[in-house]
């Protein structure tokens, strides 16, 4: 069948991207969903970091490839062997399969699930696939997902299934922005109740961790950023004090309003300095967490004595350390009941059209979580 989509030909164009115009709105074909896999129409999908840095060629990935990994739609068609799903579901996706059968999967950490990160390297579905071709050229999927398109073919792996009562624009945060920042501060930091938190990259999925931070009972939450745009929507999200960690003396500033620093600091800014000031802003026996994906070259320069004398915990978190389908539901459930108002991260809804237009703002820190609606 045919599909219109936003198509990544080649990486690491001039900017602005409404001008340069990177991806690319075409038709393509879809194959038919094979062996446990599912046809999705795809509702609503949002503009991600990560996208961006498939984009600017910070996270190379094999092209041409059909980008967009936060989405939600509804289920119009099953391949063979499908089990949990149904024509008319509602599902969310989760950008890493989880095969559920791997030694990680078997060990509730489906976020390091071996061949669902062997096929998003590869930029196919679980099964080594790939569905999307135009003119006899076969096209790459993005995390399993490719969410900026009417219609996608995708592993029934890589779909939550949930209520029809939650409005696709909300339901598609949860796949990326929610799972990563909730998770990183529920699953990986583990923060206790009256903990104090301090998180250092204010974008979808940093106010998305302030969500959750409030929610799970953070005593005094901490927001850092170099916008001050940012460092002002952060208060609206439940932050107490922000900061700017650019800034000289910050890093005082901050142990002072803490005691000497903070239970559990999280980065997702992607830059070395601002791992760097989550690192120094933990206090002894806390722990740093980062969830951000910097250019895979750069480094982070580090005391090991710090970690041994101080009894810190560095740790990295990737999907939240969440396992999709346990966590979504349970995150959604949290919404309903108003605990979790991932609606205020929505500050546009778009048009696939529209879409390199969202980059660039995306690019310059103008916007929160885009949505395209179809
Ligand atoms: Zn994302
Ligand atoms: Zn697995």
């Amino acid at each position: 069948m045919n599909s219109m989509a936003a198509v990544l030909h080649q990486m690491n164009l001039e900017r602005p991207y409404s001008k340069s115009a990177p991806l690319k709105i075409q038709k393509v074909n879809l194959d038919a969903p094979g062996f446990n896999e599912v046809l999705v129409k795809i509702k609503a999908a949002g503009l991600c970091h990560s996208d961006l840095s498939v984009i600017d060629g910070n996270r190379p990935r094999p092209l041409p490839m059909v980008l967009g990994h936060e989405a939600a739609g509804i289920v119009i068609g099953l391949g063979k062997g499908v089990q949990k799903l149904a024509v008319g579901d509602h599902v969310v996706f989760a950008f890493l399969p989880s095969c559920g059968n791997c030694s990680y999967c078997h060990s509730g950490k489906a976020a390091l699930c071996e061949p669902g990160a062997e096929a998003n390297g590869k930029g196919t579905l679980i099964g080594g696939h790939q569905r999307i071709h135009n003119q006899g050229e076969y096209y790459h999927h993005h995390l399993g997902v490719s969410g900026f398109a009417e219609f996608s073919v995708v592993s029934s792996h890589s779909l939550i299934k949930i209520d029809k009562d939650i409005p696709f624009e909300i339901a598609s945060l949860f796949g990326c922005a929610v799972m990563t920042g909730v998770g990183a501060v529920v699953n990986t930091a583990q923060l206790k109740f009256g903990e104090s938190l301090l998180v250092v990259g204010l974008g979808g999925v940093g106010l998305s961790a302030i969500l959750g931070a409030a929610s799970a009972g953070a005593s005094k939450i901490i927001a850092a950023d170099i916008n001050p745009k940012k460092r002002a929507i952060a208060k609206q999200f439940g932050a107490h004090y922000t900061i700017d960690s650019s800034e000289k003396g910050a890093l005082e500033v901050l142990k002072d309003l803490t005691n000497g620093g903070v239970d559990v600091a999280l980065e997702f800014a992607g830059a070395i300095p601002a791992l760097d000031f989550a690192f120094h802003a933990t206090k002894k026996g806390g722990t740093t967490v980062t969830a951000a994906l910097p250019n895979p070259n750069a480094k982070l320069e580090l005391s090991p004595v710090t970690l041994v004398g101080q009894e810190k915990s560095l740790k990295g978190s990737y999907l939240g350390s969440c396992v999709p389908s346990r966590d979504i539901p349970a995150y959604i459930e949290l919404y309903k009941s108003g605990r979790l108002p991932v609606e205020k991260l929505i500050s546009h809804r778009i048009k696939l059209e529209e879409i390199n237009n969202g980059f660039e703002r995306l690019a310059k820190g103008n916007a929160l979580r885009q949505v395209i609606l179809f």
